[in-house]
């Protein structure tokens, strides 16, 4: 059961791409593009100057570059006719087959996607809160040539070199090796070179405030992870094990790391939690962690995936999206060893499991496609994926597998390909016959939930963990003594956890005792479970939840006030008080709450109350990060305390570029105009919303 204010992170780390083989990419093969890139902040506008180097593979009159948007070429080279024309630039001349050629123009472009301004006009709203002022890119699902003219089909790989003048405070990344760095008055030049060919949507620009540290990996890699300078105290548990995971995935799939630099930035408002630009990975800036919140909430899975598509998808790039699990399934499936080197096997089973969980309850809803598929969602690309090659790797046998990676990723190198170039390499290094599992498990519609059930109860602690979970239906009374041994030390967490989420709505002096034990494991996960699960909390235990108040862990903090005030209603005053200095994680889901719930009991500090609802109102501007906003819309509609500055926030958050934030925003704002009060306040504003929002508020 979940408590009322619980909040769901969605995890989705980068989207899928559909693409079609451009017919550019038949005659013309573009060797390198060099662009030099200003950027205005006040108009939000790109200035560049590209040089493109190029061979036609057939003699012809003309060669295009993909150009989304609204487009002004300002000058160009004298030997050739450059236009934008219909989203592209056409760059006129004789150019005869296998001749090499280069032509040059500028051009102005105000990106509407891919190139991201943030914060650049953005008011203060309160000095606690750092305003970021950044410039990052987000190639994949958005097409690069919104910002830079270039090829958007992945199967043109081309070399990009990028010189970025910005001013001399802030700091400038990109791809590979960062050549040379010029300063001229205030603005500095910075050269980087991607060094081998790569598809456009992994090119990466990154500007903003940061600090970085610099390590180098067993075989001299440089990483350089990068912190905003307010958060420099949070470096350490936000890149931890950062180095152990780089050592292990070089080692585990075989090939030398095959970029210059690894850069790990973190940026607001991302549209997902991480991508894999090539050499420079960016990730949601909500996974900058502290050494409290680093137990149930880090970066170690997105490190590992993103560093894992180093390999798969940037090094070796699907043809198209129908062959989508090469890139999203091995990096799914690398992250998953990477966090069992570090966690252990129970970690990594009950991953697995949950996942095969995930699947199953899609076969049952009818939605299960085949993996290899233009069609299939995130959660089969991804999850599925992984799950096919921990069920190849047990067939073929870990060192064959190990085989099959390297030559697959040798022989494609910098190339595309497709599901039937990883499976001939398969089939070179086995005699196991593989059409039973290439039939299960890339081209069946359904996820096959029987042989995954037999790779999980390979693992003992599987095997109990299932059958324990087989006891959720029955009676404490008949399973007491079964369930009681769960909570014996040394603990299990998943299990105790699981026994702990069976005590729901018992309230026997049998589930008393097994309460009891829980709390004496003193386990942070068992502890959190105990706070999320009891929604009424027995008298006896008043005191025992009281203690949770003090967790470590913000999310069981969170928990405990909310059962706590709920259920004990003489003594809510006495837990406001208790926690009113509490703030929590970076998106405040405490401090956000209590504004709910202290207003949300009458006669609490009626002197302050003005303050809560100004401080709840005040989160929703966009100075703040995402999360914070989308608790503070919550918890305005929750408490009935929305001003009108508030009302327009969130119409301008239901056009943010992150699809799960605008949805969220704009599902509110259906939810909102249910209530007619609000809907003649929506009326009222309506003139001021953007058209997305003005379409939903009707005047019948
Ligand atoms: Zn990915």
């Amino acid at each position: 059961m979940r408590y009322l204010f619980f909040c769901f992170y969605l995890l989705l780390i980068c989207s899928s791409n559909a693409q079609e083989l451009s017919p550019q990419t038949k005659l013309v093969d573009f060797k390198k593009i060099e662009a030099s890139i200003a950027l205005d902040t006040l108009s939000k506008s790109v200035i560049g100057k590209i040089t493109v180097h190029f061979q036609p593979k057939e003699n012809i009159n003309a060669i295009f570059l993909d150009a989304r948007g609204d487009y002004k070429i300002t000058s160009n080279t004298l030997k050739h006719t450059t236009k934008f024309e219909d989203q592209k630039i056409v760059i006129s001349g004789k150019f005869d087959a296998d001749q090499k050629y280069e032509a040059s123009f500028s051009y102005k472009v105000t990106p509407k996607k891919a190139l991201y301004f943030w914060g650049w006009n953005e008011k203060n709203t309160d000095k606690n809160t750092v305003n970021r002022k950044q410039i990052w890119t987000q190639g994949q699902g958005k097409y690069t040539s919104h910002w830079l003219p270039s090829i958007d089909d992945m199967n043109d790989k081309i070399i990009f070199d990028l010189h970025i003048d910005f001013d001399e405070n802030y700091t400038v990344l990109s791809n590979g090796l960062l050549s040379k760095t010029t300063t001229k008055s205030n603005t500095k030049t910075w050269s980087y070179s991607s060094s081998k060919p790569i598809s456009s949507y992994l090119v990466a620009l990154v500007i903003g405030k940061y600090e970085h540290r610099i390590t180098s990996t067993v075989n001299s890699t440089v990483i350089e992870n990068y912190i905003y300078p307010d958060r420099k105290a949070d470096f350490e548990s936000t890149y931890r094990y950062n180095k152990k995971i780089f050592d292990f995935l070089e080692f585990e799939i075989g090939i030398p790391y095959p970029w210059h630099t690894y850069r790990q930035v973190p940026v607001r408002d991302f549209l997902y939690a991480g991508m894999e630009n090539v050499g420079c990975t960016t990730f949601d800036d909500d996974f900058i962690v502290n050494k409290n919140t680093f137990e149930e909430k880090n970066l170690i899975n997105i490190s590992a995936h993103e560093l894992a598509h180093q390999w798969f998808g940037n090094l070796i790039t699907e043809r198209d999206s129908k062959h989508h699990w090469l890139h999203e399934g091995f990096a799914t499936f690398y992250a998953l060893k990477a966090e069992k080197h570090i966690f252990g096997n129970d970690y990594y089973y009950f991953k697995l499991y949950e996942n095969a969980e995930l699947l199953d309850r899609q076969n049952g809803q009818k939605n299960s496609t085949p993996l290899v598929s233009k069609k299939a969602n995130s959660l089969t690309y991804y999850q599925r994926g992984a799950w096919a090659l921990v069920a190849l790797e047990n067939l073929v046998s870990a060192p064959n597998f190990k085989k099959i990676v390297k030559e697959f990723l040798t022989n494609y190198a910098t190339k595309n390909v497709t599901t039937d170039h990883f499976l001939s390499i398969v089939l070179k290094h086995t005699n196991k016959d593989i059409s039973d599992w290439s039939k299960k498990w890339l081209f069946n519609n359904d996820f096959p939930t029987r042989e995954a059930l037999k790779t999980l109860t390979e693992s003992d602690f599987m095997r109990q963990y299932l059958q324990l979970a087989g006891e959720r239906t029955q009676p404490l009374i008949g399973k007491y003594q079964y369930v009681s041994k769960a909570l014996n030390f040394p603990v299990n967490p998943y299990l105790a956890s699981e026994t702990v989420t069976q005590l729901y709505g018992e309230t026997s002096p049998e589930a008393n005792v097994l309460l009891e034990k829980a709390f004496k494991t003193e386990h942070p996960l068992v502890l959190k479970t105990i706070a999320e699960t009891f929604d009424k909390i027995p008298a006896a235990y008043e005191s025992k939840f009281r203690k949770l108040l003090s967790s470590d862990s913000d999310s069981t903090v969170e928990a405990a006030l909310y059962q706590l005030w709920n259920t004990f209603e003489k003594h809510k005053k006495t837990y406001l008080e208790l926690t009113k200095d509490k703030i929590g994680d970076n998106n405040k889901n405490i401090r956000t709450a209590w504004l709910a719930l202290a207003l949300n009991t009458p006669g609490f500090s009626n002197e302050e109350r003005a303050l809560f609802r100004r401080e709840l109102n005040q989160y929703t501007f966009p100075n703040h990060p995402i999360g914070l906003r989308k608790f503070a819309f919550q918890f305005l509609a929750f408490s009935d305390n929305y001003t009108d500055q508030s009302l327009l926030n969130l119409a301008e958050a239901a056009t943010h570029p992150n699809w799960r934030f605008n949805k969220f925003c704009t599902d509110t704002i259906i939810n909102l105009l249910q209530d007619v009060k609000y809907e003649k306040r929506f009326l009222h504003l309506k003139q001021q919303f953007p058209n997305k929002v003005k379409k939903l508020v009707t005047t019948e």
